[in-house]
């Protein structure tokens, strides 16, 4: 049957770089309560499509749904104070600033500004020891990595978009990120993740959307649609 109303939501999606397509008609729901997962090999359009939904890019076709409304034409910052927030795929903290003031302005900008979702994020993501008082630069992926998750969810976003939140992650931080991203989707919030690493997805992901040249072609609970669309086969 139909799944939950979806929160975010691709509707025929079209983008082309020059005479290349590089989003051919792209379609998904993101709902609240689930992982949703776009995987797929490099140059399928992943990264591209989280671009559209985050709005650092404009199609050149198709719409963006949010809680039914048209934000296709909303920038990237009006989306982020509905309720969008996202991660980097290259990190981006602010080097000079404390893990805790990286935090505080992702809750600035977001749809709350609530220092007590700040402690909260700072917590959930296991930054609220004395790392907190440590400016950004020098301090590990993983650690990083946390940083800008908790940025993130620190705006009480409704969606969570996240694009390959483990590279660079050890198997134990990957199991961790894991067990927190399932938090944040049993908590109620919509998350979508594009993802390498498809160990992670086939624990975490309730829908997986499987991408190559710029089209959805394959959708399903993980189990059978990662083996059925060769998926794992395209693993890096
Ligand atoms: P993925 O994230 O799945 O690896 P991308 O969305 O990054 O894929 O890229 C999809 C295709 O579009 C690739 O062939 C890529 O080379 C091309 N592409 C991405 N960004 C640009 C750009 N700014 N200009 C031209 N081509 C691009
Ligand atoms: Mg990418």
């Amino acid at each position: 049957g139909p799944g939950p109303h979806p929160v975010l939501a691709a509707r025929g999606l079209r983008v082309r770089y020059g005479g290349f397509t590089a989003l051919d008609g792209v379609g998904l729901d993101v709902a609240a309560g689930r992982v949703t997962a776009v995987v797929g090999p490099n140059g399928a359009g992943k990264s591209t499509l989280f671009h559209c939904l985050a709005g650092t890019l404009r199609p050149a076709g198709g719409r963006v749904l949010f809680d039914g409304w048209d934000v296709t034409r909303l920038p990237a910052h009006a989306r982020t104070r509905l309720g969008i927030a996202r991660t980097f795929q290259q990190l981006a903290v602010f080097p000079t600033l404390t893990v805790a003031e990286n935090v505080r302005i992702g809750a600035e900008h977001g749809r709350i500004a609530d220092p007590a979702a700040v402690e909260r994020a700072l917590r959930l993501f296991g930054l609220d020891g004395p790392v907190r008082t440590l400016p950004a630069a020098g301090l590990p992926t993983g650690t990083l990595r946390r940083v800008e998750l908790a940025r993130a969810f620190a705006g009480a976003p409704r969606v969570l978009l996240l694009d390959e939140p483990a590279a660079g992650l050890d198997t134990a931080e990957v199991a961790a990120l894991a067990r927190v991203l399932r938090a944040l989707a049993a908590d109620g919030t919509a998350l979508l993740v594009v993802e390498h690493d498809l160990d992670l997805v086939a624990g975490l992901a309730d829908v997986v959307h499987v991408m190559a040249a710029g089209r959805v072609v394959a959708s399903g609970p993980p189990g059978g649609v990662l083996d059925a669309a060769g998926a794992r086969e395209v693993r890096p």
